[in-house]
């Protein structure tokens, strides 16, 4: 699914990512964790194909085909959903209709009709159903006076609706309250399947706890130090970083 090979990447000539290897499987959930600005959130950025950021070496592949030279919306068309830490509102404009547009424009970039609105109700449906999403919530206008909660819901909504290939979730820092942490976990584990992959982004072990990894990683200073299995997690838990840091 996505193949990253000895990344490096800068920020404003400052190089953040020193040499990053991952291989991500079908069907499979990563999470990479880390300390404070040990380079998760550009990670995720780079993936995304996000202007701010320079690829300086290495590569980006999805599914074989080197994506590195992709801009952010056709990355976006080839099945790469980055969560939105910063949510945009836009008053008058619903839930649903911001999703139809968005659909709709993924297709014409894939040089497909629209969608034929019985097709993209049922899918509406389907999708709100699943997530247990209520009709009143799809026509609200998008993220005005959302709460926490009500924000992830939505950011979930749309992971569903335009079914990703690879999902990322880079949970910042933050800090979601208990309510937000289950809406995004029990969506993610309601999206898992076979064919897409997730890689969850967290400084806290605690989201791990509802959506169970396959591989944790983690980064630090630009690099993957270490990798193995979700005990890892409750390890760094207990133990903390320094542990990391000391050996690095
Ligand atoms: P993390 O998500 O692990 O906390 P980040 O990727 O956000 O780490 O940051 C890694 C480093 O890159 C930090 O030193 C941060 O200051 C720097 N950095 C990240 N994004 C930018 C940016 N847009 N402009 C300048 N520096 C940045
Ligand atoms: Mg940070
Ligand atoms: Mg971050």
């Amino acid at each position: 699914m996505l193949t990253i090979k000895d990344l490096h990447a800068s920020v404003e000539d400052k190089e953040i990512l020193k040499g990053i290897n991952l291989e991500v499987k079908p069907g499979e959930v990563h999470a990479i964790m880390g300390p404070n600005g040990s380079g998760k959130s550009t990670l995720s950025s780079v993936i995304a194909g996000k202007e701010e950021y320079e690829m300086t070496d290495g590569l980006i592949a999805l599914e074989g085909e080197d994506i590195s030279e992709l801009a952010p919306e056709e990355r976006a068309h080839k099945g790469i959903f980055l969560s939105f830490q910063y949510p945009v509102e836009i008053p008058g404009v619903s839930v649903t209709n911001f999703m139809k547009t968005a659909i709709n424009e993924s297709r014409k970039a894939k040089g497909l009709e629209e969608m034929p609105a019985n097709e993209m109700l049922k899918l509406i449906r389907e999708k709100s159903e699943l997530l247990e999403i209520d009709r009143k919530f799809l026509s609200r206008s998008l993220n005005e006076g959302f709460s926490g909660g009500e924000k992830k819901r939505n950011e979930i909504f749309q992971m569903a609706m335009l079914e990703p290939k690879l999902a990322i979730l880079d949970e910042t820092d933050s800090g979601l309250d208990i309510d937000a942490l289950r809406i995004v976990a029990n969506g993610v584990n309601k999206l898992r399947s076979k064919d897409n992959a997730v890689i969850v982004i967290t400084h806290y072990q605690r989201l791990l706890d509802y959506i169970v990894p396959d591989f944790v990683h983690v980064l630090y200073n630009g690099k993957i130090v270490k990798s193995g299995g979700k005990e890892l997690a409750y390890e760094l838990e207990e133990k903390g970083y320094d542990w990391v840091k000391a050996q690095n």
